[in-house]
């Protein structure tokens, strides 16, 4: 595809940048930043609806970017914040969260770069050993959506809940494309999430979640979680405001490609629900995850 690592995607990455820099000379979403003990999480929305993290760790004034596809963006909120960008976290090789790798070590040549070898993360230090400042993160892999997948989880702190960046894998009410593996890979990930203490707190890749929370109530429209989640977002989204974070509770609540195991997903896609009483559903879950997007892709969002 042409937003893996070409010439013509990188062509296309400057030129996105621009195309939403003048479409949106502010930001594209208002956020704001939440403070958790000493921990600072600061989105910054890039492009027309991609977020990175700036994530601070007060005591010691050092920070680690998730995903900075715009180096400039993100130069400009590290130097606000004044703190020492120590490093970077890359979800995926994709253009909207790898691309601004190269060009903020440039300015910031002690930063390590992480990211999973299979993706051929621009600039790739280090896959482990991952403290930023007095906060240890710790990197999963989440195949599916790109061979290298990864997301970054940080441990839990005094006031600060434990925090998942979930890039592309993971987002509010919805699931990334499988572009490099199958749908059982991308179960296998998606369970890893789900296996997470409840009360973490998810930071996804993109605000997607009034369209996803509309396609979810297409698939279960009978599930309160998601109508009342719905009328929360419609009212941040009129105001543009972020709707991140979301907890893994309440993703597994309402997110239909977590939900590939629940009977009222499995008899809305027409499936005998009692077949999920078996031992082995992965492959009934895996039909399951396809059929949703395959119906996702193809919602009419103009209800
Ligand atoms: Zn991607």
């Amino acid at each position: 595809m042409l937003y893996a690592r070409t010439r013509v995607g990188e062509w296309m990455h400057q030129k996105d940048l621009q195309k939403f820099r003048e479409q949106y000379p502010e930001w594209t979403s208002k956020v704001t930043a939440t403070e958790l003990g000493d921990v600072k999480i600061r989105p910054i929305p890039l492009l027309e609806d991609n977020y990175a993290y700036l994530v601070i760790d007060k005591s010691t004034e050092t920070a680690v970017v998730v995903d900075p596809a715009d180096a400039a963006a993100v130069k400009k909120v590290i130097e606000e914040e004044n703190v020492r960008l120590s490093a970077i976290f890359t979800t995926h090789k994709h253009w909207d969260h790898a691309g601004g790798n190269l060009e903020l070590r440039a300015d910031y040549k002690h930063v390590s770069i992480y990211g999973n070898k299979k993706d051929n993360i621009p600039g790739c230090t280090k896959c482990d050993g991952m403290q930023v400042g007095n906060l240890n993160f710790r990197a999963i892999f989440t195949p599916g959506h790109t061979v290298g997948h990864t997301i970054y989880l940080l441990e839990a702190r005094p006031g600060c809940p434990q925090c998942v960046f979930t890039g592309d894998c993971l987002f509010l009410s919805g699931c990334g494309r499988t572009f490099e593996g199958s749908c059982a890979t991308m179960i296998s990930s998606l369970d890893k999430i789900c296996e997470l203490d409840d009360t973490t707190l998810v930071w996804p890749g993109h605000e997607y979640a009034k369209d996803n929370l509309e396609f979810a109530r297409s698939i279960e429209p009978e599930n309160a979680a998601i109508s009342e989640k719905l009328s929360w977002v419609k009212g941040q989204r009129l105001e543009r405001n972020i709707t991140s974070p979301s907890t893994v509770a309440e993703e597994k609540s309402y997110n239909p490609f977590l939900r590939t195991r629940e009977g009222s997903v499995l008899t809305s896609l027409g499936y005998d629900a009692t077949e999920s009483a078996g031992a082995d559903i992965t492959d009934l879950r895996s039909k399951a995850l396809a059929e949703i997007r395959h119906k996702k892709d193809s919602f009419n969002y103009k209800l």
